[in-house]
């Protein structure tokens, strides 16, 4: 070796050794570890977020939560418990509550006058007994990632599922938040998901707080809407862009806690029931930012943490000048095959609406998808618009279905 080479050499030696320490330098020295992270409220920047603010608010001190667990590294594998014939709450004195036959309903054109709902209750089956004769459903999802979550610092994943996380209890795939439901048959907007499940399955706080509302003797109808039949709603302990949070639970065959009660994440407060305007025995679960009105109601799916191995499409179906373009079919592809469909969300020009994400502003959600890439399409003015999208592990991604610029009309003079 040559004495111009051998300098040539130390001195890539140098500025390798020297990118390796660089590197080291920036690795975070707890990554793996544990640590419980508790939301906290973030700095306000007024109504409309730039994303950079969003960016600048998640990745400070004082942003919406970090990650708190490692996650897993390998594949997930759906457990295979046998079933088991616990009842999946302590029995309930023998008469105290009776199961409402299930009746198949459609929710369009059903009053919930007291008559009609006095109609589904043909039965008086103890729900003690029927909690006895029913199996524990037979975990079929994945168990989801551990709250607060926030991977990606624009996520706010800090809810629990209401209903068992490894039981069959994800959203109905055909009345999705903000949609109205068969488009042969429309049901009314819906403003919250419905997670199906026996009834008499414990119905759970999806974050520490306050029972606000309990329905009880003296308080037998939840704000003037006898459709959401017994309900809890719970006040949160933590806020959201200085916006205070409420979760409700409606159907439920009976509340567990009365209002004023305070309640802890994960705690038993109902029963999945059928009362009210339903279909079947199901939870109505809804996310209130703001305000605890009907009006004020956001996509749960974005506040809930996904399954294991799971993540989410947050998206937006709009016109030439951005514009969104309601109850249009969206379509999740992947390898060529549709997965999943859904339509994005009927914003009515008048009274109650239902609202974007204050961060993703979307107008469809494909919640708990699994990891890999997929193709959303949708059709605009006859024409097939499609984005390739990657989802990952507890963490939203989003895309945009737009026309092409080059569409958009020219005024005429
Ligand atoms: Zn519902």
């Amino acid at each position: 070796m040559g004495r111009s080479s051998f300098a040539a050499a130390v001195i890539l030696f140098a500025a390798v050794a020297g990118l390796v320490a660089l590197l080291s330098s920036n690795a975070d020295p707890n990554a793996g570890v544990l640590r419980p992270v508790v939301p906290t409220e973030p700095v306000n920047t007024g109504p409309s977020q730039p994303w950079q603010d969003i960016l600048r608010i998640g990745v400070s001190g004082a942003g919406t939560p970090i990650p708190t667990v490692a996650l897993p590294g390998q594949n997930f594998v759906v457990p295979t418990l046998p079933v088991d014939t616990q009842p999946t709450s302590a029995p309930l004195p023998a008469g105290e509550l009776v199961q409402r036959v299930v009746i198949d309903v459609p929710l369009s054109g059903v009053t919930a006058t007291p008559a009609a709902l006095a109609a589904f209750d043909t039965t008086t089956v103890p729900i003690a007994t029927r909690l006895a004769q029913t199996p524990r459903p037979v975990p079929t999802n994945p168990p989801s990632l551990p709250v607060p979550l926030a991977i990606d610092p624009r996520d706010h994943y800090w809810f629990v599922r209401p209903v068992d996380a490894d039981r069959t209890n994800r959203g109905l795939d055909y009345y999705e938040y903000g949609t109205d439901g068969p488009r042969e048959d429309p049901y009314p907007i819906h403003f919250g998901i419905d997670i199906a499940n026996e009834i008499g399955t414990t119905v759970r706080a999806a974050g520490d707080g306050v029972v606000v509302f309990a329905t009880s003797e003296d308080t037998p109808i939840f704000q003037n809407s006898p459709s959401y039949g017994n309900v809890v709603v719970i006040e949160h302990d933590y806020v959201y862009q200085r916006q205070p949070l409420w979760t409700l639970y409606a159907h439920l065959e009976a509340p567990l806690v009365t209002a004023g009660e305070r309640v802890v994440t994960g705690q038993a407060i109902g029963l999945v029931g059928n009362t009210g305007q339903t279909g079947g025995p199901h939870v109505h679960f809804e996310v209130r930012m703001g305000a605890n009105t009907y009006g004020t109601t956001f996509n749960p799916v974005l506040w809930l943490a996904p399954y294991v191995n799971r993540g989410t499409i947050a998206g937006k179906v709009v016109d030439e000048r951005g514009n969104f373009i309601d109850d249009a079919d969206v379509s999740l592809v992947i390898a060529g095959a549709t997965r999943d469909v859904t339509t994005t969300y009927v914003f009515r020009g008048s009274g109650s609406t239902v609202n974007p994400d204050p961060v993703w502003g979307e107008n469809f959600v494909f919640s708990d998808v699994p990891i890999g890439r997929y193709e959303v399409v949708t059709t605009i003015n006859g024409r097939r618009i499609s984005q390739t999208v990657a989802v990952r592990q507890g963490v939203t991604s989003f895309v945009e279905l737009k026309p092409p610029e080059a569409e958009v009309a020219t005024p005429s003079p």
